[in-house]
């Protein structure tokens, strides 16, 4: 499958010094790399801050959330090495960019959004560029998307104060995730592992900040006043 690249020579320059920001900050594999040259993040972000697009940083894209920093999704990538007969678990689906890298490693993204506005943004722009391995929900992705286990990757793009048992249970053997877990406004990233059927979790970066996982496993969103 090649995604139709739907260029604007506007963004060529800053895109190609995105990659050069990203090698520098360690990311050396080749094909990820490649990745953020063909997958135009400028068209994922509302057209108000598609100038921005293009910035090693978090972008706004409503409803309070955020894309996350390119370079943090490049080492998302490295460490979750995602391979061709993979089966992805995406949670906090955003803009759909990292959505659009993962459906260019693995097999099939299965990505979970709460926010409808957001998923049906993401879709449209997933659709237009032509990829045909993404499912999108919307739901709650603190407990996973069970239909489709095991899967043999799991990202969490969304922090949360403990890591949900049910996307461990979830988690293939052989499988590896990764998710910021702490308090709200600091977390370490996780990754977790799933080895002779025995679960390893290993700090790999501490001092992040990540919008809330909003759900059941995650924080409290509000809406779960039941009894
Ligand atoms: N990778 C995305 C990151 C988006 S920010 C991007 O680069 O655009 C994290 C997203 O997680 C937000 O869109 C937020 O709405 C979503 N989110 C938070 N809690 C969630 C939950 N329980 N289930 C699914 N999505 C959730």
């Amino acid at each position: 499958m090649e995604p139709d690249a739907v260029e604007d020579y506007r963004f060529v320059g800053a895109r190609r010094r995105l990659i050069e920001t990203i090698r520098a900050q360690g990311i050396e594999d080749l094909e990820i790399l490649r990745l953020f040259d063909r997958v135009p993040r400028h068209l994922f972000v509302p057209e108000g801050v598609a100038h921005r697009a293009y910035e090693d940083s978090a972008v706004p894209i409503g409803f309070g959330q955020t894309a996350s920093q390119p370079s943090l999704q490049a080492y998302y990538l490295q460490l979750l090495a995602p391979g061709p007969d993979d089966r992805i678990l995406e949670i906090g689906t955003g803009s759909g960019y990292l959505t659009a890298l993962l459906a260019l490693l693995g097999d099939r993204v299965y990505s979970v959004e709460r926010i409808r506005e957001l998923s049906v943004r993401a879709r449209r722009v997933l659709d237009q560029m032509g990829y045909k391995n993404v499912a999108l929900m919307v739901g709650d992705g603190s407990i996973g998307w069970r239909r489709y286990a095991p899967f043999q990757v799991i990202t969490v793009a969304a922090a949360s104060p403990s890591i949900p048992t049910a996307l461990v249970d979830q988690l293939d053997e052989g499988g590896r995730m990764l998710i910021p877990v702490g308090r709200r406004e600091v977390q370490d990233l996780l990754l977790v592992r799933r080895i002779d059927g025995r679960i390893e979790e290993e700090s790999v970066r501490d001092g992040c900040t990540f919008v809330p996982l909003l759900g059941r496993y995650g924080w409290d969103d509000g809406t779960d006043s039941g009894p």
